[in-house]
């Protein structure tokens, strides 16, 4: 699979004036020198730079790639064709799916990986897609439980909107087809043309979702942070190369208040500290990673629509504080029978209700996750008893349930806290130490 990197950008706001926006030095080095050293490192040898402004400084720094263990392909843009013309213009380099990154993207991602998943999945592309702390500004995408693009959201928002937080980054692997949407002529861009044209046509997108480190660093502050980011460890730690520690958190009763079945979005409440204490773990660069059984979707009194609406209005609480879910894991199943409206293929004794550790071992194994490092903050013993089944360690708050199910299944909590707030910092000490 050849790799593709958009690099004719200007990096006026970094104030470049004698190199192209990815030769900014990173920490002491070229940006695109790491993207090339770390594309290889994946086994991606065949790397094609298409080029625009100051094309003779990449140009003479490159080369033909030998004298960094890459065949490098330069093609270099006249007039600025916008993301996706530049790489239409290239379309006579690329045979198979292919592997596109911006020159301007500080990354630590296991690329083969996300061509696997393309791979597997299909359709004319996949993108690398996370939350971020300012979704209210930011062009937004709504993936199904399939991990295929439903729609776009394209900014500005309209005022109280309740918007998913999923944003997509620069890093896609795309196939060859995908350049069939991009205009013959002029400039065009991925994101904002062609992307949304090849999902209303119908044709399949798919949405892959890291925690990985995958940031644009096109001015002084995002530059500055990246450093610091690659100086503190950040960048690698989150890596998939790494198991790392997750937060695990149970949804009702713990981030927004327990009413027995939350069925309508403007039925969801935050609880009052839920932003800030979930702030708190996105600052310390741990993944928090929500786990929540919805019976109610067996039940029939909630689809995966609306499910998808509540956790929105979720996602724009938490993002009113700045806060963030890396993930979610929903087991929509219930064992018993006997509800008139109920969806009968998800009446099963699954593996992933808690108590069972199903949605933790999902976690774990879509974000290469350090289970034993791992902690959950829930309000009930089932949330307690998942944890210590997937063999990571748990806080029971006294919010929500406040451990009332203990006559069921008595668990024994590692810690128990009053708030959330409370439990997030027990849990961070714990980390930290
Ligand atoms: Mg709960
Ligand atoms: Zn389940």
């Amino acid at each position: 699979m050849k790799a593709v990197v958009l690099c004719g950008g200007k990096g006026t706001r970094l104030g470049l004036t004698d190199r192209p926006k990815a030769m900014v030095p990173v920490a002491g080095r070229p940006l695109l020198e790491r993207l090339v050293e770390d594309v290889r490192d994946a086994g991606f040898t065949d790397i094609v730079l298409l080029t625009g402004h100051l094309a003779e400084v990449i140009e003479a720094h490159f080369g033909d790639g030998s004298a960094f263990g890459v065949r490098i392909e330069h093609v270099r843009e006249a007039e600025p064709l916008g993301t996706a013309g530049a790489v239409r213009d290239a379309r006579h380099l690329l045979t198979g799916p292919f592997l596109v990154l911006y020159g301007d993207t500080l990354l630590d991602v296991d690329l083969a990986r996300m061509a696997a998943f393309h791979a597997e999945h299909g359709g004319l592309g996949t993108l690398f897609v996370h939350p971020n702390d300012h979704p209210h500004d930011s062009d937004l995408l709504v993936a199904d439980t399939d991990h295929r693009i439903r729609r776009f959201l394209p900014k500005p928002h309209p005022d109280g909107a309740m918007l998913p937080n999923l944003v997509s980054a620069a890093l896609y692997v795309l196939d060859p087809a995908a350049i069939d949407a991009v205009p013959a002529d002029g400039a065009s861009d991925w994101g904002r043309d062609i992307f949304p044209a090849i999902v209303a046509a119908g044709e399949r997108l798919n949405a892959y979702r890291s925690v990985e480190y995958v940031k644009d660093i096109g001015t002084p502050a995002r530059l500055a942070k990246g450093e610091a980011d690659l100086a503190s460890g950040r960048v690698a730690r989150l890596s998939h190369r790494h198991a790392k520690p997750a937060l695990f958190l149970d949804r009702d009763g713990v981030l927004n208040v327990e009413i027995n079945g939350v069925h309508r979005a403007q039925d969801l409440h935050l609880m009052p500290d839920a932003g800030d204490a979930v702030r708190m773990a996105n600052a310390a660069g741990v993944p928090v990673i929500c786990v929540t059984n919805q019976p109610d979707i067996a039940k029939g009194f909630l689809t995966e629509e609306t499910l998808g609406e509540v956790m929105a209005a979720l996602d724009t609480g938490l993002a009113a504080s700045g806060a963030y879910l890396d993930d979610t894991f929903v087991c929509p199943h219930h064992p018993e029978r006997g509800w008139p409206g109920e969806v009968a293929a998800l009446k099963i004794d699954c593996d992933c209700r808690k108590p069972k550790p199903g949605l933790l071992l999902a976690a774990a194994d879509r974000h290469h996750l350090d289970l034993s490092r791992s902690w959950l903050i829930g309000d009930r013993h089932a949330d307690i008893a998942a944890a210590h089944a997937a063999g990571a360690r748990a806080v029971l708050l006294e919010t929500g349930h406040a451990g009332n199910d203990a006559g069921n299944r008595r668990a024994d909590p590692d810690h128990v806290a009053a708030t959330l707030t409370d439990a997030v910092a027990f849990v961070l000490k714990a980390l930290a130490e």
